[in-house]
């Protein structure tokens, strides 16, 4: 069985973003009464802390940052339409991205195998100096980049399956070889990017790898773009950490998303990228919550996802069947990524 470290407090239900937003603190509160009735041994709570500023410039650019910092306290702001400061929402969004930051530790360390940060304000849309789609600072990126600037790494995978395309995770890493950042997402959708041809720029060329999807796929079509496309392109980056931004907005369940996967389809997916973990950095794998709206969605597939990192590494992956809708993306993807990996 994996120790997995788990992010799961309180202190992430004090930014709100405005009366009936559907990125709520419930959504959290409802993840960590979940996540205290799990029983099995290996599951360890750790206390987040706070992102430094030099962490969240790792990132972002220091006016940025200041500038979300003068919102401490203040009644309002409004970034976006979207995008709605609290009095605590800075500091709520300090301990978001410092939270991933002790999940990731906490794996560094050794203390811990794996991990899963439920943490809020989301993070996937931040761009290095804007606020959006209720995103303030990049959790999932900040940690990347912690991880080369400050430990030495050369190559960290950042999957996307939220349902939304990670337009700043993009931005931020898109002239980068060292990052591969894979997202699978509706479109057309909000933000409206992650086109198949978006695929890097000089030296990151290939090192971006976006999979835009029709609304209605489940399980079986996610699973087999995973091991027609994601897998085989992850495997030859032989990644030397795992982030996974996990959204759960692609649930069926979900009120904005058009997607239809299952708790049992995230822990697929979870599954696969612990095979790959395993296989090129010993396991090293940590996920954070970005999207998901609806509380019983959050509940199951946070579950499945938590329970999955706490399966052993080596237990079999059974190849999907069915999900012949998506062969046509798995295709358009080959044709992209053939120049800069080897596709069957
Ligand atoms: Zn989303």
């Amino acid at each position: 069985m994996n120790r997995t470290a788990l992010i799961a407090d309180r202190c992430y239900l004090d930014h709100f973003g405005g009366r009936l937003h559907p990125e709520r603190p419930e959504r959290v509160a409802a993840m960590i009464a979940m996540a205290a009735g799990l029983k099995r041994a290996g599951l360890a709570t750790l206390a987040p802390r706070e992102a430094t500023t030099a962490e969240l410039e790792l990132c972002h650019g220091a006016e940025y940052v200041a500038t979300v910092a003068r919102t401490a306290g203040l009644a309002h702001t409004s970034f976006d339409p979207d995008t709605h400061t609290s009095p605590a929402t800075f500091a709520t969004a300090r301990l978001a991205a410092g939270g991933v930051l002790t999940a990731v530790e906490a794996v560094l360390g050794g203390a811990a195998h794996n991990g899963f940060a439920i943490v809020r304000p989301p993070g996937h849309h931040a761009r290095p100096d804007h606020a959006m789609g209720f995103c303030f600072f990049n959790n999932v990126a900040i940690a990347a980049r912690y991880l080369i600037e400050r430990h030495g790494l050369t190559r960290v995978l950042i999957l996307d399956w939220d349902v939304h395309h990670g337009n700043g995770t993009q931005e931020i890493f898109y002239p980068s070889p060292q990052v591969l950042y894979i997202s699978t997402h509706q479109s057309p959708f909000y933000p409206g990017s992650g086109m198949f041809d978006e695929i890097g720029a000089g030296a990151g060329a290939g090192f971006t790898v976006d999979v835009p999807l029709p609304a209605g796929f489940g399980d079986a079509e996610y699973l087999r773009i995973f091991d027609h496309l994601l897998m085989p392109i992850a495997r030859q980056f032989k990644p030397e950490f795992v982030l996974i931004s996990a959204g759960f907005d692609c649930h069926y369940r979900d009120p904005l998303g058009g997607m239809r996967v299952t708790a049992e389809g995230f822990a697929a997916m979870t599954r696969r990228m612990k095979r790959l973990a395993a296989e090129s950095c010993g396991g090293r794998m940590v996920a954070a919550l970005e999207g998901g709206y609806d509380l019983q969605a959050l509940e199951e597939a946070g579950r499945a996802v938590i329970d999955e990192l706490g399966r052993d590494d080596a237990e079999p992956i059974v190849p999907v069947a069915g999900g012949e809708r998506a062969i046509p993306v798995v295709q358009r993807g080959k044709y992209f990524h053939q120049p800069f990996w080897k596709l069957d």
